[in-house]
């Protein structure tokens, strides 16, 4: 027997599929809602449906937008391209109020044990961004072994269209993640980065 009223329980299972929510915290979520008033389960609902309504993909870079093109790449000059794993390294990055030019978001990394290959990330899109314009591409993947590998994969093909690419200098953790690397050593690995 379902310890959980349907309702209930369909809500719980909903929570437990976001990131790091287990099955005490998604009851822990539900009891909140219902504890509500129905005026504000309606905003949470309606938040949930706004935003994936209003929010996807920019056609240049990839990143989080509520336009056809992002704010970041109808403003600066794509004069360097910093390549990142996903929308959330942007914010960062641009957090260290250090890097001027644009992004590139390759929603994931090659991983051949998950089966994610070069053609299932945006390897394509970043090889036809590059022009004579273009002086420099930062690779800021993160540094794990997914992350380095992709960084060399892309950095071989680059080579060749005479572009300067660099990697974000070691002292972010290995195996860490931009997101959860503190400004000041992900700043350094910024402004250390070298040429690969
Ligand atoms: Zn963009």
């Amino acid at each position: 027997m379902e310890v959980f009223i349907e309702p209930i329980g369909r809500l719980i299972n909903e929570f437990s599929k976001l990131p790091g929510v287990g099955k005490k915290t998604a009851q822990r979520y539900a009891y909140k809602i219902i504890g509500m008033t129905d005026a504000e389960a309606k905003e949470f609902a309606d938040a949930v449906i706004y935003c994936k309504q209003r929010v996807k993909y920019c056609k240049v870079c990839g990143n989080f937008t509520e336009e056809e093109t992002c704010g970041i790449c109808k403003t600066r000059q794509p004069v360097s391209i910093c390549v990142v794993k996903e929308p959330k390294d942007v914010i960062a990055m641009e957090k260290l109020h250090e890097f001027k030019g644009v992004y590139h978001v390759l929603h994931g990394v090659i991983s051949p044990m998950d089966g994610i290959g070069p053609n299932d990330i945006r390897i394509k899109e970043l090889l036809a961004r590059i022009n004579g314009g273009v002086q420099e591409v930062i690779m800021a993947t993160n540094p794990d072994v997914e992350g380095e590998a992709t960084a060399m994969y892309i950095a071989k093909l680059l080579k060749p269209l005479g572009v300067n690419v660099t990697r974000l200098a070691h002292g972010i953790p290995v195996g860490g993640e931009l997101e959860y690397t503190d400004e000041v050593t992900l700043s350094r690995a910024f402004t250390e980065r070298k040429s690969i």
